[in-house]
């Protein structure tokens, strides 16, 4: 039987605004949509903390035996530097100041976020779409907005009626605001003018001549809005009506509002159950600019070259740093909390290589079972995984009682025990355990070494001088050096 028939998760929902039990449209499937980043510079560790959300998510899902499809897209075109539809294209910027073509902006950085996602552990989605691949589905879905009455073409560009719409709809559903709080509040933006008024938004904008990142439309040379995007694909990919839709806290207005607005106008359906929203992460207690200099890139953890750590620190201990604060509160980034993690994330790390000699008994005096569950529950209760972390060091005091004789556990017990730490630290947070794969790199290593000493050895006994000198030297080449001494030969590497 599947683990989900038997753990119920439960959902923190902002549309709700309570923790709603998870019940998936179609028994067994999850169709879950992440918006993915605007790839125009180094992805930020706050995204990074926001995606490992719903890695860990999406991990924990799929551990519960759920087919799950997970979208998560890559913005490469539509995204202007502020969110009232002004502003020069985040990516046609940067390639403008880098005298490059956008698509190569593109490129450079969607590379570094697989790369940086990837030493991370992260799981790669299912499906990672682009803007610009689905340009003809925003066109048709514009299309269908229009003709429903949503829409509104001034000079080239298409505008959302968002007045209109709330006459029928409910424009802050989601982010629990009201219209006219925002007519209050909305400045006049100057490139605005077009617009009837400056609360609706962009569906295509017409392009500028100088502006290279342009496409053929019904209504002028130009480019999707970027709420269209993430409508299109995501209908496309999990249909009109699907489980759950994530993203940062800063996307839930106006962006994932836009979004539940052009479903609506255009299919007449909300189109997501669970909208979930992970928090900001902050450092040294404030927010993170690179003016100020409180800021660090997620390669600088693993350099230690920045100035606010003190140190290097493992993939895997930044990710169990991470992990440590729940998705919904905000994380604060401090060299402290990432020494302090470094211990915690040792002391596991040695006590799950201590499992295998743990030695079993007849009865065990731990029950097993209960402590099991209480790392479900942890996670069904809105994916609390600092509660899981808290049950996993219980864990290692378990062992450490079983290992000092104080408590015992049945051979049955032990296996349901291994198993659970197993599934939860590595296949479910995405936990590596670092030490033991630099102690692999360098055992496997020394194994060749060793191997190519002794064939040396040979060699020179054949007095073949030629073979033994080119052994020799190809090895320090590759930076390894051979040392021939009194007890035989050792190497060092450099
Ligand atoms: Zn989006």
């Amino acid at each position: 039987m599947e683990l989900y028939k038997q753990q119920h998760i439960k959902i923190y929902n902002s549309l709700s605004g309570e923790k709603d039990n998870f019940k998936p449209i179609n028994d067994g499937y999850v169709g879950m949509y992440v918006c993915g980043p605007t790839v125009y510079s180094n992805v930020h560790l706050g995204n990074v903390r926001t995606f490992m959300s719903f890695d860990v998510i999406f991990r924990y899902l799929k551990h519960l035996g759920y087919k799950v499809r997970y979208v998560r897209n890559i913005t490469d075109a539509g995204h202007l530097e502020n969110d009232a539809d002004v502003g020069e294209d985040r990516i046609a910027k940067k390639a403008r100041l880098e005298e490059i073509e956008p698509m190569e902006v593109v490129q450079r950085y969607t590379v570094d976020f697989h790369n940086i996602l990837n030493t991370f552990n992260f799981l790669p989605p299912s499906i990672e779409p682009t803007a610009t691949g689905h340009i003809i589905e925003q066109i048709e879905l514009i299309k269908t907005i229009i003709d429903n009455g949503f829409g509104y073409e001034v000079n080239g560009s298409v505008y959302f009626d968002v007045h209109k719409y709330n006459k029928t709809n409910n424009y802050g559903i989601l982010s629990k605001r009201k219209l006219e709080d925002l007519i209050h509040n909305t400045r006049e933006l100057e490139g605005q003018s077009d617009k009837k008024n400056p609360q609706d938004f962009a569906l295509w904008k017409k392009a500028e001549p100088t502006h290279i990142m342009r496409w053929p439309s019904p209504w002028s040379d130009g480019f999707p809005g970027w709420h269209l995007e993430c409508t299109a694909m995501s209908t496309k990919y999990l249909g009109e009506h699907f489980d759950i839709h994530g993203g940062g806290m800063d996307l839930k207005f106006p962006h994932h509002e836009c979004e539940i607005a052009q479903n609506q106008a255009a299919k007449g359906k909300t189109p997501v159950n669970y909208w979930m929203h992970a928090n900001m992460l902050i450092m040294n207690g404030k927010k993170m600019a690179k003016s100020t200099g409180n800021f660090i890139l997620p390669t600088e953890i693993f350099t230690g070259d920045n100035k606010n750590i003190t140190k290097a620190f493992t993939p895997s201990v930044a990710r169990f740093f991470m992990l440590q604060a729940h998705y919904r509160s905000i994380l604060d980034f401090t060299n402290d909390g990432l020494l302090a993690s470094e211990k915690g994330y040792n002391r596991l790390m040695e006590a799950i290589g201590q499992l295998q000699d743990l030695k079993t008994s007849e009865t065990s005096t731990l029950d097993i079972q209960a402590w099991i569950q209480k790392c479900y529950d942890a996670m069904n209760d809105d994916f609390n995984t600092p509660i899981l972390i808290a049950n996993l060091f219980e864990g290692v005091k378990y062992i450490n009682q079983i290992k000092e004789g104080s408590e015992t556990i049945s051979l049955k017990d032990l296996e349901n025990f291994k198993n659970t730490i197993n599934a939860f630290v590595y296949d479910i947070l995405g936990l590596k355990n670092d030490k033991t794969n630099a102690a692999n790199g360098t055992d496997k290593l020394s194994g060749a070494v060793q191997l190519l000493i002794k064939l040396r050895q040979e060699a020179r006994i054949n007095k073949d001088f030629a073979l033994s000198d080119q052994i020799r030297d190809e090895l320090a080449e590759a930076g390894i050096q051979l040392n021939d001494g009194k007890e035989g030969t050792t190497f060092s590497t450099n």
